[in-house]
């Protein structure tokens, strides 16, 4: 039902049957936009964006009984990693659900570089976004331009070059319509870490300054993937980066750890701080266990 409808996870498949219906080049988020809320009267496009982000007293909850996040405070600075961690239901899709505005918080603010993001133009904010998500937006089109999405100007050169850095030049090249492949609605003919490599080409291109990952949890064959966590690790350098972890072993290196139970942030440290804690971390690595 619409009321469950959880933005973040059914991006892609709403995008599929949604892009059909969108003429040119339209952005994706103004489609997928349930409620279509209007910007604030005043509200400014951001030209550049550091990528400071702050979380003051942000609460939240989907209905009013239960408070879905309960007082979240933390602050990252530019070009950092954070990394969500917590089992199913902790709330972490809900924290970048506000981020990127799908939802507003009932009290509290988001600020990015010092200014409180109800402000910005929502197309605009998520312009400086980029997202690297389980499931990726591949429409029915040649590869060259599900990569060029991310940038509409590029050039061809420009999109072969996103592919090397994204490690995925090497298996387009190998397809007999190489860039020309075209892709059908569930971009069959490749799989699915190959996709990845393709939505992580795009965010190249797009070269927004903060990143939101949600890994893929499915299995995806041990050289895509080692080819995915290795685009990655390139393309966070220098841009915020939010991870939500489903495997732990991917964000040790993060600057910082934010831990959820049931909506609160229950631990905020490094890897190496929170081992030393002793909490809901170092057990969840102890057990060697995925959150969900
Ligand atoms: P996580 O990403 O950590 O698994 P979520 O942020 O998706 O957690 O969910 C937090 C809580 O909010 C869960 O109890 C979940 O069932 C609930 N929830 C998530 N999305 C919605 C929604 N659109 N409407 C109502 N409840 C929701």
């Amino acid at each position: 039902s619409r009321q469950f409808t959880r933005p973040l996870n059914d991006l892609a498949n709403q995008f599929n049957t949604l892009l059909s219906a969108v003429a040119g080049a339209e952005r994706v988020f103004e489609v997928l936009d349930e409620k279509k809320e209007e910007d604030q009267e005043g509200s400014i496009n951001l030209e550049t964006v550091k990528g400071n982000v702050e979380f003051k007293n942000v609460s939240f909850s989907y209905e009013k009984e239960s408070k879905t996040i309960s007082n979240a405070n933390f602050s990252v600075k530019a070009g950092e990693m954070i990394a969500l961690v917590g089992p199913t239901g902790a709330g972490k899709t809900t924290i970048i659900n506000m981020l990127s505005r799908f939802y507003s918080p009932k009290s509290g603010e988001i600020t990015i570089d010092g200014i409180n993001i109800l402000t910005i133009k929502r197309e605009n904010l998520r312009k400086h976004m980029g997202f690297v998500l389980q499931d990726s937006f591949l429409f029915e089109a040649s590869i060259m331009e599900n990569i060029r999405y991310g940038s509409f100007d590029a050039s061809d050169d420009e999109v072969r070059e996103a592919a090397k850095q994204a490690n995925a030049f090497s298996f387009i090249s190998k397809l007999p319509n190489g860039f020309e492949t075209i892709l059908d609605q569930e971009g069959s003919g490749i799989s699915q870490g190959q996709r990845q490599l393709l939505s992580i080409a795009r965010v190249i291109l797009a070269n927004p300054s903060i990143l939101i990952l949600d890994e893929a949890t499915s299995s995806i064959d041990t050289i895509t993937e080692i080819k995915i966590q290795e685009a990655l690790q390139r393309l966070m350098i220098g841009r915020t980066s939010f991870v939500i972890a489903h495997r732990l072993n991917t964000i040790q290196q993060a600057n910082q750890i934010l831990v959820l139970n049931e909506g609160e942030i229950v631990e905020n440290g490094s890897h190496t701080e929170l081992l030393r804690k002793g909490g809901l971390y170092a057990e969840m690595n102890h057990q060697g266990q995925k959150d969900d």
